[in-house]
């Protein structure tokens, strides 16, 4: 029952969240991040209709994905190595959330077309310019842009960023924006519609939501404390 009412909440949360910020109901999914957690628990949130979940860790994915039901779909949000990226694919993620260079989208291209399919990804984006920080930075990113648009068996579907925790959630905003912007900025540029936005978690989703999220990742919020140990 637990995670059944947690769900409920977050999804109030975003409901509330979408009419603050004058945006269409039910224009945000909700990522379920499923991570640490065994099948179990992520069948009761299937039990409650949900769908949509994520993992950071590509084998702990490979071993959850074939345990739950076909109509899940299947992000992967945490760092990919390259030599792990035809698994990936195979994997059959509905979206790689976490390309993080010029380098791993290059790589993803090329596979992809050995294995004749297209991936969506998103680009992570470093919107906080901490040094040790996965992902492009917003400078880096219009660099590269012309070569990332130009690469065959990628769709690009937007922008996330996993920015560094804040205390508060409305210390989280500004960063939010900038991910926002810096989509507009491209979206301007042309030549895709980047129409996806993820970036947002349990403590700040709902700001999140109301800087023009539309992939909230959350995880401890709906199954609980995460046990690391295991
Ligand atoms: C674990 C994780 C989340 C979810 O974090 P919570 O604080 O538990 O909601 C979101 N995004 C990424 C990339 C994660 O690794």
């Amino acid at each position: 029952m637990y995670i059944q009412d947690q769900l409920g909440e977050i999804k109030a949360g975003i409901a509330a969240a979408e009419q603050r910020a004058g945006r269409t109901p039910g224009s945000v999914s909700l990522l379920a991040v499923s991570k640490t957690f065994p099948v179990e628990d992520i069948m009761q949130a299937y039990a409650d209709g949900q769908r949509l979940f994520g993992e950071n860790r590509l084998q702990e994915a490979l071993e959850k994905i074939p345990a739950m039901p076909a109509d899940c779909r299947w992000h992967l949000i945490g760092p990919l190595q390259r030599n792990k990226v035809r698994k990936a694919l195979a994997a059959g993620f509905a979206m790689l959330q976490a390309v993080d260079s010029l380098r791993l989208a290059e790589c993803i291209s090329r596979i992809a077309g050995e294995e004749d399919c297209t991936a969506r990804i998103l680009l992570e984006v470093n919107v906080d310019g901490e040094e040790s920080k996965h992902g492009f930075t917003p400078e880096g990113l219009e660099e590269e842009w012309d070569s990332l648009t130009a690469l065959p068996g990628l769709d690009i579907c937007g922008l996330m960023c996993i920015p560094a925790p804040t205390e508060n959630p409305e210390d989280a905003r500004p960063a939010f924006r900038t991910l926002r912007q810096l989509a507009e900025k491209l979206r301007a540029r042309g030549p895709l519609p980047l129409p996806e936005l993820s970036m947002g978690m349990s403590h700040d989703y709902t700001v999140a939501v109301e800087e023009g999220a539309t992939i909230v990742r959350v995880g401890s919020a709906i199954f609980g404390k995460r046990d690391y140990s295991a």
